[in-house]
C-alpha cells in the first residue's frame, strides 16, 4: 500500500527553500524512489471487510488517511502527499486540497453554512469569489464591509469572514492581525494567492484557513487547475468530509504536477517578484500611464503592511491607463512576447483587463467602487530577463497611446 509517511518528528529544522525541495518527499529513501509514486487507482482491493469498514468510516469522517483509501474520492496517496508538503510551507497542521481554488472555497462555505448563515466579506477580492459569495449559492448571506467595520458587523450567526490580501486586481493590502483580532471566535478565511506560503504566513498572524489557487504560483507552469485549504487538523477533517461529499477532488495527476512545482517555487517568486519590481518602477515614469498600483512603490491601500505582514511585495502589478478601456484592449494587443491571457503566477508573464475578464461577473457599480477601472490591466510578471519583458511592454504601451490620442489628452 503505498501510503505516505512523513515522520515530521524525525525531520531537521529547515528553511523555506529547502522544505519547498524536500517536503512530501521525506518517504523516498525507505520507498527507493526518486520522484513522487503516481497513483491514479479509483478502487483499492478490501480483502478484509472489518477493516475496509473501518477505514470507509475513518475516510468519511474527515480522517487523513486509513489503512485503506477505500475509494479515491475519500482519499488518494499521491494527493495526500501533496497536501502534506504544502501544509509544511504554509505553516500549518494540515491542508486539504481540491479540484480547484473555487471548490476549495465552495467547500469553506458548505462546511461554515452550518455554523451560522452570516459571512462578512473584504472587496475587492478575485470576481469569481465575489460572484459566489454576493449570490449565495452556498446558502450563506454575504455583508460586504470595510476591514475596520468587522467588529462592528459580527453577528450572532455570523459563521466565517473572508478578506483576501494582496487583493485581486488592486492589490490592496489588509490587516490581518486586525480582522482577526475583531473577528474574536468567528474564523477569518485569507486568500493568499498572491502572496504564495513564501512571502506570508497568515496562519501565523492567526488566520483560521488560508486559501490558495494553486492554479497560480504554486502550481507555476499554466499546467495545472487546483485549489488548497492549509489549516488545523480539526477544520480540515470536516473540509475532508464536504470534499468526500461534493467530490470536488483534486486529480492525482493534478497533484502530482503541482508537488513537481513546489521545489522551484522559492526561486519563481523572487525572480517574478525581482521583474515585477522593476516593471512597476518604469510604468510609474510612462507617458500612457496614469496610476500603478504596486505594494513595492507604496501604492496601494495599507501599503504599510507590506513589513509588517510580508515578506515581499509580489508578482502582480496593476495600472491604469490615460486612455481607458480603449488604449487597455490596444495594449493588450500589441503585446508580442507576454500573454495577454487571464490567470497568474505563471513562469510566463501575462496581462489581462480585470473590468472585461476576470471581474466581470461583479457588477459595474461595485467594480467601479472597488477601483476597477476601464482602463486598469493586471500584470503578472514572470521569470523572462526584465529588459525583454520592459520591450515588449514599453512598445505596446506607445501603440495604446497612439490608438487613443485625444482620450489620453482628455485624461
Ligand atoms: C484564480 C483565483 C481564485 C480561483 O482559483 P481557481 O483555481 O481558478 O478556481 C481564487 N482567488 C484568487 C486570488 C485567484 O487568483
Amino acid at each position: 500500500m503505498p501510503r505516505f509517511d512523513a515522520h515530521p518528528e524525525s525531520r531537521p529544522q529547515t528553511r523555506f527553500e529547502t522544505r519547498a525541495v524536500h517536503a512530501g518527499r521525506e518517504d523516498f529513501a525507505r520507498l527507493c524512489v526518486h520522484a513522487p509514486p503516481l497513483d491514479l487507482s479509483t478502487t483499492y482491493p478490501v480483502a478484509d471487510l472489518d477493516a475496509g469498514t473501518a477505514s470507509f468510516d475513518a475516510l468519511v469522517a474527515g480522517q487523513a488517511q486509513a489503512a485503506n483509501p477505500i475509494y479515491a474520492r475519500l482519499h488518494n496517496p499521491t494527493v495526500a502527499r501533496t497536501e502534506a508538503a504544502l501544509a509544511q510551507l504554509e505553516g500549518t497542521q494540515a491542508c486539504v486540497a481540491f479540484g480547484s481554488g473555487m471548490a476549495a472555497l465552495t467547500a469553506v462555505l458548505l462546511e461554515r453554512r452550518q455554523h451560522g448563515a452570516h459571512v462578512l466579506v473584504v472587496r475587492p477580492l478575485y470576481g469569481t469569489a465575489d460572484h459566489l459569495l454576493a449570490s449565495g449559492l452556498c446558502g450563506l448571506e454575504a455583508e460586504f464591509v470595510e476591514a475596520e467595520q468587522i467588529g462592528a458587523r459580527l453577528r450572532a450567526d455570523t459563521a466565517l469572514i473572508v478578506i483576501e490580501t494582496p487583493a485581486n486586481p488592486t492589490l490592496d493590502l489588509v490587516d490581518i492581525r486586525a480582522v482577526v483580532a475583531a473577528a474574536a471566535a468567528v474564523p477569518v478565511l485569507v486568500d493568499s494567492t498572491f502572496a504564495t506560503p513564501l512571502l506570508q504566513s497568515p496562519a501565523e498572524l492567526g488566520a483560521s484557513y488560508v486559501l490558495h489557487s494553486a492554479t497560480k504560483f504554486l502550481g507555476g507552469h499554466g499546467d495545472v487547475i487546483a485549489g488548497v485549504v492549509c489549516c488545523d487538523e480539526a477544520r480540515a477533517q470536516p473540509l475532508r468530509t464536504v470534499r468526500a461529499a461534493t467530490g470536488a477532488l483534486l486529480h492525482p495527476l493534478a497533484a502530482y504536477l503541482l508537488h513537481r512545482g513546489l521545489p522551484t517555487l522559492a526561486l519563481r517568486v523572487e525572480r517574478a517578484q525581482a521583474n515585477a519590481q522593476t516593471l512597476a518602477e518604469r510604468l510609474a515614469r510612462h507617458p500612457a500611464v496614469k496610476r500603478v498600483h504596486y505594494p513595492g512603490l507604496g501604492t496601494v491601500r495599507n501599503a504599510h503592511l507590506l513589513s509588517s505582514q510580508m515578506r515581499g511585495p509580489g508578482c502582480l502589478i496593476a495600472f491604469e491607463l490615460h486612455g481607458g478601456h480603449g488604449a487597455a484592449a490596444a495594449a493588450m494587443a500589441a503585446v508580442r512576447l507576454i500573454t495577454p491571457a487571464v490567470s497568474l503566477g505563471s513562469v510566463d508573464t501575462l496581462i489581462q483587463h480585470p473590468a472585461g475578464l476576470t471581474h466581470r461577473v461583479v457588477s459595474e457599480a461595485d467594480r467601479r467602487a472597488n477601483g476597477i477601472t476601464p482602463g486598469l490591466l493586471r500584470l503578472s510578471a514572470g521569470i523572462e530577463h526584465a529588459e525583454d519583458l520592459w520591450a515588449d511592454l514599453a512598445q505596446a504601451l506607445d501603440r495604446a497611446m497612439a490608438a487613443t490620442p485625444e482620450r489620453a489628452e482628455a485624461a
